[in-house]
């Protein structure tokens, strides 16, 4: 009920537009999130603020144990992630029920973020599984950072020193580049051919009128 009362309220009283940015792992999400914040662009990390929320709202805390007990949490409160990873691994409908305590506590905690800015023509908020968690619905525009599958696999195995199949495991829990463009408003090309700072600028002097 909170969660669509601040969405209602945001909606009516926030003018400022909402920029989402998504794309594959590997694809420069984060690099093209940067450029923004260096232009002044207020910026919402909702992985960062997922793992945040999953510590510090008693309410998610209180979600998370009835779901998979109280070892999901270490003694001294920190989340226990190598026990909750391995449970929702080989368990699909688990990961589900996960997904379904924190993506709406990320979507609820977005809204509050927003209504704390007044003085910004847009913000920018930066997920990973923006279409897969249906958090698009709460925003203005979405922009995909895309890159080639080839490029992206290998600036992921440099960045986290992982396999090519470790990428390739994490890429299957997300919707293809392909399928997540046609759902964008926008794309940026970060291939390493096209400059990433001319592209941010254009979108920024759009978003800025
Ligand atoms: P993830 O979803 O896995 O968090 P991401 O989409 O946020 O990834 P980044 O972390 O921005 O991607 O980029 C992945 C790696 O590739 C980083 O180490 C980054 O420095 C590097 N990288 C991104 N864009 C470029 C580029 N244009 N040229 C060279 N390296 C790049």
């Amino acid at each position: 009920m909170k969660f669509l009362y601040t969405f209602v309220c945001s909606k009516i009283l926030n003018k400022m537009l909402k920029i989402g940015i998504t794309g594959c792992i590997g694809s420069g999400k984060s690099t093209v999130v940067e450029i923004f914040a260096q232009l002044g662009i207020p910026v919402y990390n909702a992985d960062f603020r997922a793992k945040f929320l999953m510590e510090k709202s008693p309410t998610v805390i209180a979600k998370i144990k009835n779901l998979f007990g109280d070892h999901a949490y270490k003694a001294d409160g920190i989340l226990n992630r190598k026990f909750i990873a391995d449970k929702v691994f080989s368990d699909t409908a688990l990961l589900t029920q996960l997904n379904e305590i924190v993506h709406p506590a990320v979507f609820t905690d977005f809204e509050e973020w927003c209504n704390t800015i007044t003085d910004k023509k847009y913000v920018v908020k930066e997920a990973a599984l923006m279409f897969e968690s249906v958090s698009h619905t709460q925003l203005d525009k979405i922009i995909v950072v895309t890159a080639p599958e080839v490029l992206r696999i290998n600036r992921t195995i440099k960045r986290d020193h992982v396999s090519s199949e470790d990428v390739i495991k994490r890429m299957k829990n997300q919707f293809t580049q392909e399928k997540k463009l046609s759902l964008a408003d926008y794309e940026i090309k970060n291939d390493e051919n096209e400059l990433l700072i001319p592209q941010v600028l254009e979108l920024h002097h759009k978003f800025s009128v």
